[in-house]
């Protein structure tokens, strides 16, 4: 009863494969249905990528999928217990190294619409790891050049003094990833996708604008203004919304775990920054995912 309806919001980031959603996801999926809310599920490695695919499969519409690896499951990293669960304690000690084939595999489902989320993340890892970084986006990139399907890229920068004071002297902690995120994709114009969770600032928004990258904005801007001005910089058709639930929970909502239901919040709230007409916006920000992820 609830196929073939034109959604009127789309939550182009979330993560209901992963533990956080073990018991109750069908209900989930069907809250966000209800407020004709279309949610796009996306992997973080081996695991959640298979199950990201294996949610989308069940319903003809309005689920899809993205599989790849996360920069920080390149190597050794911390143990989220709301992404893997307890039994993925072993997994997050040593990190995985980019199995192409597989997520090949997974990745010519039509039900999976982008590759990743990879990218650079220079705050939760070590800096040691740049290099191995690097590798597994780079091949993801021509996983996606090769299967024609955008990027979803999860780009951070090292931790400022402002966030982080006890990181200091390390002159390498204080690159930009997205900086080095862009110098690495300017060599393949062909390449689409998005920059998920925008985390940066206005001139490195507009790098990313001019190779085509659209931006998408989470709950964040419920509860600070520190991306007003860099959403004010971005055409309309060049925005979009998530929630990357189960983190990140927008006003009205924190507390509680976050979900896909909630992203009309985070469109409201893009609508208000812009000054635009929220009919307009709604309208905008569900074409432009149909147009990136080709739903
Ligand atoms: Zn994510």
């Amino acid at each position: 009863m609830l196929e073939n309806t034109p959604p009127e919001f789309i939550d182009i980031h979330a993560h209901l494969n992963f533990e956080a959603f073990a018991s109750d996801r069908e209900e989930v999926i069907l809250r966000a249905r209800e407020q004709k809310t279309w949610t796009i599920n996306v992997g973080t490695q081996k695991e959640t990528s298979a199950s990201a695919l294996k949610l989308a499969q069940k319903y003809s519409e309005g689920v899809y999928a993205i599989v790849g690896l996360h920069p920080i499951h390149t190597s050794a990293s911390y143990h989220d217990k709301e992404e893997l669960g307890d039994e993925g304690k072993a997994f997050t000690s040593h990190g995985e190294t980019f199995d192409y084939d597989f997520y090949k595999k997974l990745a010519s489902d039509p039900k999976v619409v982008a590759i990743g989320e990879c990218g650079l993340d220079y705050f939760r890892a070590d800096p040691a790891t740049a290099q191995i970084q690097k590798e597994a986006f780079i091949a993801q990139i021509n996983l996606a050049k090769e299967l024609g399907k955008p990027l979803m890229l999860h780009i951070r920068n090292a931790p400022t003094s402002k966030s982080a004071p006890q990181k200091s002297a390390d002159v390498s902690k204080s690159a930009s990833a997205y900086k080095d995120a862009y110098d690495i994709l300017k060599e393949y114009p062909e390449v689409k996708g998005n920059v998920h969770f925008f985390a940066g600032t206005t001139d490195e928004a507009k790098m990313f604008l001019s190779l085509g990258f659209t931006i998408s904005f989470t709950g964040v801007i419920t509860f600070t203004h520190d991306y007003d001005e860099v959403i004010k910089n971005i055409p309309l058709d060049m925005i979009m919304s998530e929630t990357d639930c189960p983190y990140i929970t927008p006003v009205p909502y924190r507390g509680k775990r976050n979900e896909p239901s909630y992203v009309e919040v985070v469109v409201k709230r893009i609508a208000e920054i812009k000054g635009e007409d929220l009919e307009t916006v709604k309208k905008a920000l569900v074409s432009n995912a149909f147009r990136v992820f080709k739903l």
